[in-house]
């Protein structure tokens, strides 16, 4: 009996599968493919038809390299390690006017997608006429080796907010950006912009565009509540065991820091094998837990155990679900307890017992 953390294959896939439809999709596999694992993530992508990655790291990069020679991989965030980009074939973005003239020349050979800055204002170039002045710049450069310009690309900051105007600006201040490009007769082999978001609140992958960058949505999350549960399923399971079955009077106080106190004589509660030491965030545990089918409130969360009140229906060595397709991580984020990957990112893999089935 020992809290596990576990990710049923086949329908990780099928959610893949039912993310990508038929649209190009450049999957977002940074912070260790949002926890699911890097390798696994990857490797179930591939077989779905999925032969384009996005990470922030270069460590990242490099091992999504080992595994899919033949893969585009997108790195979002600029590095210095030149040689590193070119062996291993790593696309990269091209952050700044100043990134590109202090380094042009370490730059030969190296594919890069040029950033429109938007509204996150993160990285990027800052207007149309930064984008043109690279573009013209290296056109002009006679240097036989030199960068690829191979791509076009934005990231919207807003996508999941529904009560401001500001995904409707950054995206009309981009594809406008987009379409000016294209009408003076630029091209690009690359150009993408969606999140998961953007995907879903477009129906697909904009016009002109190659590519949807998709992270959460591929992860089983749903970016925005709107979006039926059935279109996007979770296959991750986090669960623990029932250890004992306690009962305590109205007036005692459970847990450190006087966490609960019982309402009721003979108020039962199972204590859990698992806490915040997993990954459990303190926020989740103001909410409920998943025992036989039912829910049942969380009392108090400690660093490898938690109480949760139950009846007389819960016995010792009963599973106790923090999170499955019927109690998931998106109920939890809509409901305010941390966005979707940070709850994801919290679970601890060194305590928790990992499992693909
Ligand atoms: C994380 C990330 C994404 C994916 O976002 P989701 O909301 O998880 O789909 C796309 N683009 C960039 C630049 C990111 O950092």
């Amino acid at each position: 009996m020992t809290a596990t953390w576990s990710v049923n294959r086949q329908l990780f896939k099928e959610n893949a599968k039912n993310v990508k439809q038929d649209n190009q999709i450049m999957a977002v596999v940074k912070n260790n493919a949002y926890h699911y694992g890097l390798e696994f993530a990857v490797e179930q992508f591939l077989d779905i038809g999925i032969n384009t990655f996005s990470t922030t790291s270069l460590k990242e990069a490099i091992r999504i390299r080992k595994l899919a020679p033949n893969a585009t991989i997108f790195l979002m965030n600029a590095v210095y390690e030149f040689d590193k980009i070119r062996e291993n074939q790593i696309q990269m973005t091209l952050p700044s006017l100043s990134f590109y003239y202090e380094n042009i020349n370490d730059l030969y050979d190296i594919q890069v997608h040029l950033e429109y800055e938007n509204l996150l204002h993160r990285s990027g170039l800052k207007t149309l006429d930064e984008i043109k002045e690279v573009i013209h710049h290296h056109n002009q450069n006679k240097n036989e080796h030199k960068m690829h310009i191979s791509g076009l690309w934005t990231h919207f900051g807003y996508a999941d907010e529904f009560d401001v105007p500001d995904y409707n600006i950054e995206r009309a201040a981009w594809l406008e950006i987009v379409d000016t490009l294209l009408d003076e007769g630029y091209e690009f082999e690359m150009i993408h912009a969606q999140n998961s978001a953007s995907y879903y609140r477009e129906q697909g992958v904009l016009p002109n565009h190659t590519h949807a960058r998709i992270g959460i949505a591929l992860y089983g999350s749903r970016p925005y509540s709107t979006i039926n549960e059935s279109d996007i399923q979770q296959s991750l399971t986090v669960k623990g065991n029932v250890i004992q079955v306690r009962e305590v009077n109205a007036g005692e106080f459970c847990g450190y820091s006087f966490a609960f106190e019982a309402t009721k004589n003979n108020t039962k509660l199972a204590v859990v094998d698992v806490g915040y030491g997993d990954g459990i965030l303190k926020a989740r545990a103001q909410h409920e837990a998943l025992i036989n089918h039912k829910r049942y409130p969380i009392r108090a969360l400690m660093m490898s155990h938690m109480f949760v009140e139950v009846d007389d229906s819960v016995n010792a060595q009963d599973e106790v679900i923090l999170y499955n397709n019927h109690i998931r991580v998106d109920e939890f984020t809509f409901k305010g307890v941390g966005a979707n990957s940070e709850q994801l990112s919290a679970m601890n893999h060194d305590s928790l017992i990992k499992e693909y089935r």
